[in-house]
């Protein structure tokens, strides 16, 4: 059946009407809002409009035109389906990644969660002392805690690292200098460039050392009279190998406190257990780096500390203070729900439950044999399911190795498993697939193969895995 004809007038008039089309994706799900279907017709129709202008423009007069409804009913219906729900959705992460900055990087305790709904739904006692009844400091309770968790003077927590930085480069060292090793002029995301991070704190930027080796000496030799700031960035998401040489924390404590220059850390990813034990790189204990004796280290809160978004700062009370009166403070604050979360995840470090209870410390801790064990029950499942419902599907159970991402400890990798997966369709189209399903699914592909790592899948997720797994494979 030909479902084209060759037109030469305008080929504009076999496309449906904008109500109709509205009508009909009405018509076939009466759930749907009628904004949400008014909007997806509309789109729909001019997009196909100008491409037949745009097709039309070169000439040749001769444009092919697909009859009926059922062409735009399609389109429609994607379009009109994803404008009708809710956003940021929910989607199953199987990349075996757990910091993933495009999937929302950590995911909250129920707990935590449950503590920022509780903060989001009613009235809270977030500027008032209860007692007095008069104006309280919305920071007191989680700076304290982190004062606890780190033997650190004092505490900030403002919305994220970023803002963290800017804080305190603007705080300590506006109109001045600040000297940053060549090496540590990173990028993080897109977004996020110290260089420009520092102009926009209004200092200005001393570059030292070359790519690949900055010594002591070239730190020292840079301070003068209007040095504000010695400043250590963590790289985050590469590493240096090779012909490298960094300036410890420790050495440039020692330089700032001889020169009488603070000394501050952007560590990006830290967590406040020592995860040294489990073979995790010392640095990422932010107590550790702090008995390095730097004058400030700030840090994100949804890395591997497993909280909320935040940018958390500790450091010396001087300098603290003087970040709390920046009028910056009030454009970079902490919202309400994010800090119910922050304090409900401290109070679970305190508590020492931290590695039961936050999902980032329990999914990169892991023990491999737990999710080998695990992997392979769920691919002896999803092969009896293939076989029965008549797929043909190959797969097998891989020894993988996955980063644990979001920027943090870069060319650390965790021992992971993963189900490989392949079908006679590529792996591309399965991996669109498993996006397209009712609760989009993330795999990774690697050389034509879909890989399907549980370490991030939750119990409670597994079910819409299987649905979008055996959809993705029929
Ligand atoms: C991730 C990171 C940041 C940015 O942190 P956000 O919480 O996303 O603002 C800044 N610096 C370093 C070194 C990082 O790793």
């Amino acid at each position: 059946m030909d479902l084209s004809r060759r037109v030469n007038t305008d080929p504009r008039r076999a496309l449906p009407s904008v109500h109709r089309l509205a009508e009909s994706l009405i018509r076939e799900n009466t759930d749907l809002p009628r904004w949400a279907a008014s909007e997806a017709a509309q789109r729909v129709i001019t997009a196909a409009r100008e491409q037949f202008d745009a097709q039309g423009a070169d000439g040749e007069g001769e444009i092919e035109v697909p009859e009926g409804e059922e062409i735009w009913l399609d389109r429609a219906r994607v379009l009109a389906r994803a404008l009708a729900s809710a956003h940021p959705r929910r989607v199953i992460n199987a990349t075996g990644i757990v910091l993933h900055t495009n999937l929302g990087r950590a995911p909250l305790a129920p707990g935590a969660a449950e503590a920022a709904a509780q903060a989001a739904a009613g009235y809270t006692d977030l500027e008032l002392d209860v007692a007095s009844g008069r104006r309280g400091n919305r920071l007191a309770w989680v700076s304290q805690r982190l004062g606890q968790l780190t033997g650190a003077e004092a505490a900030y927590a403002c919305n994220n690292n970023a803002a963290a930085l800017l804080l305190a480069l603007n705080t300590l060292a506006r109109g001045r200098e600040v000297v940053v090793s060549r090496g540590e002029l990173v990028e993080i995301g897109g977004s996020f460039r110290v260089p420009e991070i520092l102009e926009r704190a209004g200092v200005k930027l001393v570059e030292v050392g070359s790519t690949n080796r900055t010594h002591l000496r070239d730190y020292a030799e840079a301070i003068g009279p209007d040095t504000g700031m010695l400043l250590k960035v963590h790289r985050s998401n590469f590493e240096l190998r090779g012909f490298v040489k960094q300036v410890e924390l420790g050495e440039l404590v020692h330089l700032g406190a001889s020169r009488g220059i603070p000394v501050v850390e952007d560590l990006g990813s830290g967590t406040l257990l020592d995860l040294s034990p489990h073979g995790f790189p010392p640095e990422s204990s932010v107590p550790a780096r702090l008995r390095e004796g730097p004058d400030l280290v700030c840090f994100s809160g949804d890395k591997l500390l497993g909280g909320p978004q935040a940018g958390i700062v500790l450091g010396r009370e001087e300098w603290i203070a003087a970040m709390r009166k920046n009028p910056l403070a009030r454009a970079l604050r902490l919202d309400k729900m994010s800090l119910a979360a922050l304090d409900w995840t401290l109070m679970t470090l305190l508590s020492g439950r931290g590695e039961q209870e936050l999902p980032v410390l329990r999914q990169i801790l892991l023990p491999p044999r737990e999710h080998e064990a695990r992997t392979r029950a769920f691919a002896k499942r999803l092969l009896e399911e293939a076989v029965a419902a008549g797929a043909e599907v190959d797969l097998e159970v891989i020894h993988d190795r996955v980063p644990v991402g979001g920027g943090s400890l870069p060319g650390f990798e965790l021992d992971s498993w993963a189900i490989a997966l392949k079908s006679r369709e590529s792996a591309q189209v399965i991996a669109g697939r498993l996006r397209d399903a009712d609760t989009p699914v993330l795999a990774r592909v690697r050389d034509g193969v879909v890989l399907i790592d549980l370490r991030a899948v939750d119990e409670e997720e597994v079910t819409g895995l299987f649905e979008a797994l055996g959809t993705a494979l029929h």
